[in-house]
């Protein structure tokens, strides 16, 4: 009965997107390595952050490659769903850490908005060029295939907002540069950790939704009850529904539907319409479903006994 394909398991991906990413990843470290260095000759905090918002990337593009390496390795009997969780994990852990960068970042700069340090503004300024420059070619880079995928339009709004951030930085070193007001670059670092901070908080509740295994946002379980019971008229009532997200967008669903007391080769051709509505509305496509009978003694999970401990 279990003969859905499981082809889902298997990913494939070009090797030259491994590539890519690990170019990306390669050109993103150096930079974070020299705003992070500079940061610390020029006592730039402004510099600093920016290098924390760097990490920020590296994670990101970290996790892609991580999930296509993990997607390969193949799943068996002790982990049946493969390694598709250690991503969602690595990303919760991913948005704690940034949490305490923006933490770190947002206590130093106000120390030094209360006592504000020189800061070397010429190389401040000549290091954030180099930023703004590999940002001006990550537009450049993304900007035609952002039409075209949703993910790479969301990657290329944020390198836009990055230019912008490199932008300010350098403005903040031509100020500071003609009239020695400090605070500007604690000014700027509270700019940036607010970035990081959004960026965080958005892994963070994807993942913290993902790992309480909540119903994807655009699933509404009630349209679910409602799509089936509309188009498969032998259905009387469905209960205990479980709609989730192993990761990215691999769904899962768990129901009992109850019907009449019909033959098992009927009961087959039901849940064969089930899972095609699931799969092509849905796009659920690892649906287990549970038929009862009329006859059958009242069902345990019909009221939710099963959820409370
Ligand atoms: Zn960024
Ligand atoms: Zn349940
Ligand atoms: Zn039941």
């Amino acid at each position: 009965m279990h003969d859905h394909s499981h082809n889902h398991h298997h990913h494939t991906y070009k090797s030259s997107e491994k590539r890519h990413l690990l170019l990306a990843l390669l050109v993103n470290g150096l930079v974070m390595l020299l705003e992070f260095a500079g940061g610390l000759h020029t006592h730039s905090l402004a510099l600093l952050s920016d290098a924390g918002h760097m990490l920020t990337h590296i994670f990101a593009l970290g996790m892609s490659y991580f999930a296509i390496v993990l997607a390969s390795r193949r799943f068996d009997d002790r982990r049946s769903f493969g390694y598709f969780r250690a991503e969602v994990l690595a990303t919760f852990i991913n948005a704690l850490f940034l949490f305490c960068v923006t933490g770190l970042i947002v206590y130093h700069a106000i120390a030094l908005l209360i006592t504000p340090v020189p800061v070397r503004e010429k190389e401040m300024v000549g290091i954030a060029c180099i930023g703004l420059i590999t940002n001006i070619v990550s537009v450049f880079l993304l900007k035609s295939d952002s039409e075209k995928d949703m993910n790479i339009r969301s990657a290329f709004m944020h390198v836009i907002s990055d230019t912008a951030s490199s932008v300010l930085i350098i403005a903040g070193g031509i100020v500071i540069y003609y009239k020695k007001l400090y605070f500007i670059d604690p000014l700027l670092s509270l700019l940036i950790s607010v970035l990081i901070l959004v960026w965080a908080w958005r892994l963070f509740k994807e993942s913290a939704n993902i790992l309480l295994e909540a119903t994807p946002k655009h699933i509404d379980i009630h349209a679910v009850k409602e799509t089936l019971l509309s188009q498969v008229p032998e259905i009387k009532e469905i209960h205990d529904i479980h709609i989730w997200v192993i990761t990215g967008n691999l769904y899962a669903a768990t129901l009992h539907v109850r019907v009449a007391n019909i033959p098992m080769a009927e009961g087959n051709s039901i849940m064969g319409k089930i899972r095609a509505l699931l799969h092509e509305n849905f796009s659920i496509n690892h649906a287990t479903i549970q038929l009862e009978t009329d006859s059958d003694e009242k069902c345990l999970h019909q009221a939710g006994i099963h959820h409370s401990v």
